[in-house]
């Protein structure tokens, strides 16, 4: 099981897409075409690998492409210490992988910076379970490790960490540019043939003998064997369409964008204070908490009040100016797990809805396809079907 013991060999099959540990699907006809409802980091990355595999692919996009959750996020590619149980740790970690694949395939084109993060802890308490996450973690063979005060000044000597109880370096992990990537992948997918089609909205299926024959649409109807829902939060109303529930629960997140600033940070930055990135463009993202701060005041004035605080751990902040403060929500699946498959009894129509969308997405596009496309049934999905939500 993927969940108890995850090999070298199976990790590389999954990412190389030479073949995955799973079970063939035994019946229905060849996969053609597909439609993806939805233009953010999710649909762009299943454009690609679709149209890569020589399937006819059109993207409908509502607004425009990266519009919604994937505009708002701080996309740090991470499988770190929250990522729980093993099964969720390792999807994630092979969601770093497959991030490592997409930057092979594409060298020099993606808007990410690898490098890892660093995270410490003054308070004493919370240090001593911080140690006790990074061994659990290393346990599972997580390129991680505790750092002192001093390794954490080398690795990020532009910020003033205060005072340090413990520190922990996570080596593998990196950050993209959600926007620019999803634009990117868009191109790339246009390319090898998919069309991308916005502003046009998924209305309705149009289904014969129980079969989806086309996608309704505002700009008309697409003839497809499949349609993937990758509508973000409005996956539900989307998925329920085709009778699908998807019970998503709401999460917003707040952050402060600063206009591009020389380099000052070279890594994730996860402190007591602020968690903050720095983009490939010197774009600084940052909030209370890497997936933003959990309220919904996206404020001038607290945005302000928060950097002014944020500066005792950057000053590079008493500096910058603010560009822009958003306000997103994740796609939060009520028991917090991501949602991906076919529903029961249904080969047509294909979900796809998750936090964490950005370290998952390029993953879930390689799954996505051999599932779709080769009839195989991915095991590290096993634990995320829509099932659950549709006995
Ligand atoms: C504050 C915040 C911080 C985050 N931090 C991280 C992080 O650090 N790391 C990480 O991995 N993840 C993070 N996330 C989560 C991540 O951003 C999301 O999981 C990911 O962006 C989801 O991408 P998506 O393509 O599924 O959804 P979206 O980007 O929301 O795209 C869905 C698209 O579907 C379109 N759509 C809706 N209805 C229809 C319709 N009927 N027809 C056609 N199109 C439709 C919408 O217009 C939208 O463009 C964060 C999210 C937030 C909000």
């Amino acid at each position: 099981m993927m969940g108890r013991h995850l090999d070298r060999r199976t990790l590389l099959q999954l990412i190389g897409g030479v073949a995955v540990a799973g079970v063939p699907r035994m019946s229905g006809a060849a996969v053609e075409s597909v439609v993806i409802a939805g233009g953010g980091i999710i649909g762009a990355n299943l454009a690609y690998r679709f149209a890569k595999r020589g399937a006819s692919v059109t993207v409908v996009e509502r607004t425009k492409p990266a519009s919604g959750a994937t505009a708002n996020s701080f996309a740090w590619i991470n499988s770190t210490y929250s990522k729980q149980p093993l099964s969720y740790f390792n999807l994630n970690r092979l969601g770093i992988e497959a991030w490592q694949q997409l930057d092979r395939e594409l060298p020099g084109d993606l808007p990410l910076r690898w490098g890892g993060s660093v995270e410490w802890y003054g308070d004493e308490a919370r240090a001593k379970a911080f140690r006790e996450e990074v061994r659990h973690h290393q346990g599972w063979a997580y390129p991680t490790h505790l750092i002192d005060d001093a390794a954490l000044r080398a690795l990020e000597p532009h910020v003033e960490p205060g005072r340090v109880a413990a520190a922990a370096h996570a080596e593998l992990e990196g950050s993209v540019d959600p926007v620019r990537v999803t634009e990117l992948l868009l191109e790339r997918a246009k390319s090898a043939g998919a069309r991308v089609s916005y502003p046009s909205a998924v209305t309705g299926l149009d289904e014969r003998n129980g079969k989806l024959r086309a996608v309704k649409t505002t700009a008309g109807e697409i003839e497809a064997d499949v349609l993937i829902v990758a509508c973000g939060t409005d996956t539900p109303r989307v998925a329920a369409l085709a009778g699908v529930r998807v019970p998503l629960k709401e999460s917003p997140g707040v952050l402060v964008h600063t206009p591009p600033q020389p380099r000052v940070l070279e890594r994730v930055v996860l402190s007591p204070v602020v968690h903050m990135k720095q983009k490939p463009d010197g774009r600084i993202v940052c909030g209370s908490g890497f997936g933003g701060s959990p309220t919904n005041d996206a404020s001038r004035e607290a945005a302000e009040q928060f950097l002014s605080k944020a500066s005792q751990v950057l000053p590079a902040f008493a500096r910058t100016s603010i560009e822009k403060v958003t306000l997103g929500y994740r796609p939060l699946p009520q028991d917090e797990f991501p949602i991906i498959g076919f529903p029961p009894a249904r080969r047509d129509v294909y979900v796809t809805v998750m936090h964490s969308g950005v370290t998952l997405s390029p993953l879930v596009a390689h799954l996505a396809v051999l599932e779709i496309l080769d009839g195989v049934e991915a095991e590290p999905l096993a634990p995320y079907r829509p099932a659950r939500f549709n006995t």
